[in-house]
């Protein structure tokens, strides 16, 4: 499997709130939210999980609610994304946008209550984060956004994070073959409201992951 399977119930406590939902709110995905972008990409982003306005409303990761708002220009400003603005108007997917080089995902798949997932679905989760990997032959640089993200990526690679402690805007060369790995606060609303992550800030990640997944035209 190389993508979420939309149908996943492995952890009880989610699955039973998004059926919840899907009774109450019958136009919203209310389901494990796929990736996002081509599985040939060099560059994976990895965030927290599905916010409940944002992509397990859309589908679609980071769309919809805040968290987006600084990611997908990020992505858009180094090249890795087609337009800004992922939505087209309030719910439905962008006709114009695409990614390019670059492919995004959750550390869990569906949304967590209070956006608290437990350890023991962020473990449950993992599997398929670590199919995803498996499945990016051209996987060079993962970003991940946040601590959750950031030990769930290294427990996908079978490494420590006692090895690898998580900070903003750090990068580690993983033992060979493995992708480098940046990391960067994540794009959280409540993480931008705060001050704790600017835009600046964000970016600043950005320009050092293009120094190592470089646009096409600039290899070589
Ligand atoms: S969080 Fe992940 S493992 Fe748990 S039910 Fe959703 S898709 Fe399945």
């Amino acid at each position: 499997m190389t993508h979420t399977d939309l149908e996943c119930v492995a952890c009880p406590r989610l699955a039973a709130h998004l059926a919840d939902l899907r009774r109450r709110e019958t136009d919203w995905h209310n389901r494990p939210v796929p990736s996002f972008g081509p599985l040939a990409a060099r560059l994976l982003v990895v965030g927290l999980g599905p916010g409940e306005k944002g992509a397990n409303r859309t589908g679609r990761p980071f769309t919809g609610d805040v968290a987006g708002e600084l990611l997908y220009p990020a992505l858009y400003h180094f090249g890795f994304a087609s337009a800004a603005e992922p939505l087209d108007g309030d719910k439905s997917a962008n006709p114009r946008m695409r990614l390019m080089d670059a492919r995004i995902t959750n550390a869990v798949r569906c949304l967590p209550p209070a956006n608290k997932p437990t350890s023991a679905e962020i473990r449950a989760c993992n599997l398929h984060l670590r199919r995803e990997i498996a499945a990016m032959p051209r996987l060079a640089a993962i970003l991940a956004l946040g601590g959750v993200a950031h030990q769930s990526v290294l427990r996908a690679l079978c490494l420590s994070p006692a090895q690898y402690p998580f900070g903003h805007n750090l990068r580690y060369d993983l033992p060979a073959p493995l992708p480098i790995l940046f990391t960067s606060y994540h794009c959280s609303g409540y993480n931008w409201r705060t001050g704790r992550l600017s835009r600046e800030s964000f970016e600043r990640v950005f320009a050092a992951l293009r120094k190592e997944v470089p646009l096409a035209a600039e290899e070589n």
